[in-house]
Formats: C-alpha cells, sequence, structure tokens
C-alpha cells in the first residue's frame, strides 16, 4: 500500500491488515469488532495485539479513540474535528460531518479558552424509532 509508505511506523501485515478495515469505515468499531474481522485473514493475530496496534495508530494521529460507549471504546479513523449521534437503541454511532459549535456564553466558560468541540448526541437512529 503506497499511501501507507509514509506514516512513520513499520507496516507489518498485520497493521496493514487494521489499516485496511479502518480505511473509511464509518461504523467507528471497538478493539473486538476490528479483531474480529482482521481475524479472518490473520487468524493467528491476538487481541492484545489489535489493542498494540491501535494505540501505535492513535499515537500516530491516525485514528482516534472514542470514550463514548461506556462498555468499550470505539475508533474513528476520521480524526478531523467531527461530532457523533450515538442511538441508545443499537448503540450505532453516526458522524455528524457538519461543521458546528455551538456558540458557549463567555460567563458559562470562565476564560477557559476552547480548542475543540466534540458533541456527543443520545437518541434513537432510524431503525430503531420504526421499531
Ligand atoms: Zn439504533
Ligand atoms: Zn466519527
Amino acid at each position: 500500500m503506497q499511501k501507507y509508505r509514509n506514516i512513520g511506523i513499520k507496516l507489518t501485515p498485520q497493521r496493514l491488515a487494521v489499516l485496511e478495515f479502518l480505511e473509511g469505515n464509518k461504523s467507528h468499531p471497538s478493539a473486538e469488532d476490528i479483531y474480529r474481522a482482521v481475524k479472518n485473514r490473520y487468524p493467528m493475530i491476538s487481541l492484545a495485539t489489535v489493542y498494540n496496534i491501535l494505540e501505535t495508530l492513535k499515537e500516530k494521529g491516525l485514528v482516534q479513540e472514542l470514550n463514548i460507549d461506556p462498555s468499550k471504546k470505539r475508533f474513528d479513523p476520521d480524526t478531523s474535528s467531527h461530532h457523533h449521534l450515538i442511538c441508545m437503541g443499537c448503540g450505532k454511532v453516526i458522524d455528524i460531518s457538519m461543521d458546528y459549535s455551538p456558540h458557549i456564553p463567555e460567563t458559562a466558560i470562565q476564560g477557559f479558552e476552547v480548542k475543540r468541540v466534540h458533541l456527543e448526541l443520545y437518541g434513537l437512529c432510524q431503525d430503531c424509532r420504526e421499531k
């Protein structure tokens, strides 16, 4: 994979498999989800290895870790600033690609300089609402 050549990590087949699985992946998978997917191609891979790979990718800024699911960490290959819709019915996490920043009154943040805004909107997705 040409495009991964300059990311500054040694590309083992397992790392590449994780990168390829995450590429354009909008499902915000957990480490377990990634492990299950990659295991099909690399039956020898362990969950601990997947965790290590994700840690490395996180350090290199290739993936961001989301703490939106209390039961497990989710990973997002989209490291740009964006917001998330979280379904309380099925646990689906959907990107809000619109650049939206709420205006928070100066008095509420007490001189705090906001660098990044991440909104988590909880509710029910279309599929769950139709059930
Ligand atoms: Zn849902
Ligand atoms: Zn996302």
